[in-house]
């Protein structure tokens, strides 16, 4: 029966394959490891850091999960089919994808290229969709499957100097709705997490005047480490979220409340 067993149980992820895209570092690493501990065998895809894919899948096989890596640019379908099909072979299939990887190229829009565009659309956007329709088959056949995009506040607020961003953002959680209903029914949820200010590669770059100013706005007077963004995709993962679907739930410290 849906619901049955302890509250424990239902967050256990034994038996289940989760890919996490971009998941040797930054939230994406801390989110495997979440994951892991709750059980799942785990395929992380990494597209240029595979030292690091590497470092963080020992550290799992130690955790005594089942580990793959395999290197994929989520703006390639090809890879991303290849991934699903890796993971077919190790794994038997795959029940949860977490869709982390993105990147950001900031400017004013008035100093944004057209390149810059390009590529923040294509890898936060067109990247989830291209790995949302590379995994709905054997999701779609095991009649279970768990999505989680990883959108951010900025796709909600909007962020200046972050247009590109803040679109493709925007854009992720439309998908996220629009999925969630054409598969809901076969028992896959489709959720996203907005994360504010996380302690990772992407917020290093900004400059101490940025830092300082976002840290005035964050009712928590702190930024979020990798760590306390995990638990809730592993929650959205598990048979305990079986009845939400295309919810954005944030993760900000309070930074914005609607
Ligand atoms: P990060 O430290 O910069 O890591 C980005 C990850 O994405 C890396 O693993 C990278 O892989 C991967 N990646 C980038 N482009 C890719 C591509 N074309 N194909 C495959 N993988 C690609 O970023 P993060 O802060 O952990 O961010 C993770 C996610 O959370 C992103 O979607 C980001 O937009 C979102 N987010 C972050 C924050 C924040 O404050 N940090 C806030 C809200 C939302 P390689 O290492 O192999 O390059």
């Amino acid at each position: 029966m849906t619901g049955a067993g302890t509250a424990g149980d239902r967050l256990s992820l034994e038996g289940k394959t989760a890919v996490v895209t971009g998941g040797a570092r930054g939230i994406g690493r801390a989110v495997a490891i979440e994951l892991a501990r709750a059980g799942a065998n785990l395929m992380i895809t990494y597209r240029e850091n595979k030292s690091l894919a590497d470092a963080v899948s020992r550290d799992l096989r130690a955790q005594g999960v089942g580990v793959a890596t395999s290197q994929v640019d989520v703006r390639k379908g090809s890879d991303l089919e290849r991934m699903v099909e890796e993971c077919r072979q190790t794994f038997g299939g795959l029940h949860i994808l977490v869709n982390n990887a993105g990147m950001t190229a900031d400017n004013l829009v008035m100093r944004l290229t057209e390149e810059a565009w390009d590529d923040v659309i294509e890898t936060n956007l067109r990247g989830t969709f291209l790995a949302t329709k590379a995994v709905l088959r054997p999701m779609v056949r095991a009649r279970w499957g768990r999505i989680i995009n990883m959108a951010s506040v900025v796709g909600i607020a909007g962020n200046a100097g972050q247009a590109n961003y803040a679109a493709a953002k925007a854009g992720l959680l439309g998908l996220t709705r629009s999925v969630a209903l054409e598969v809901a029914s076969r028992n896959i949820t489709v959720n996203a997490v907005a994360p504010g200010f996380v302690l990772t590669d992407m917020t290093s770059k900004l400059s101490e005047e940025q830092k300082e100013a976002i840290l005035g706005r964050i009712p928590m007077g702190r930024y979020a480490q990798p760590e306390e963004i995990a638990p809730l995709v592993a929650f959205l993962a598990s048979d305990a979220a079986a009845y939400i679907t295309g919810q954005t739930f944030n993760v900000d410290g309070g930074l914005v409340m609607a």
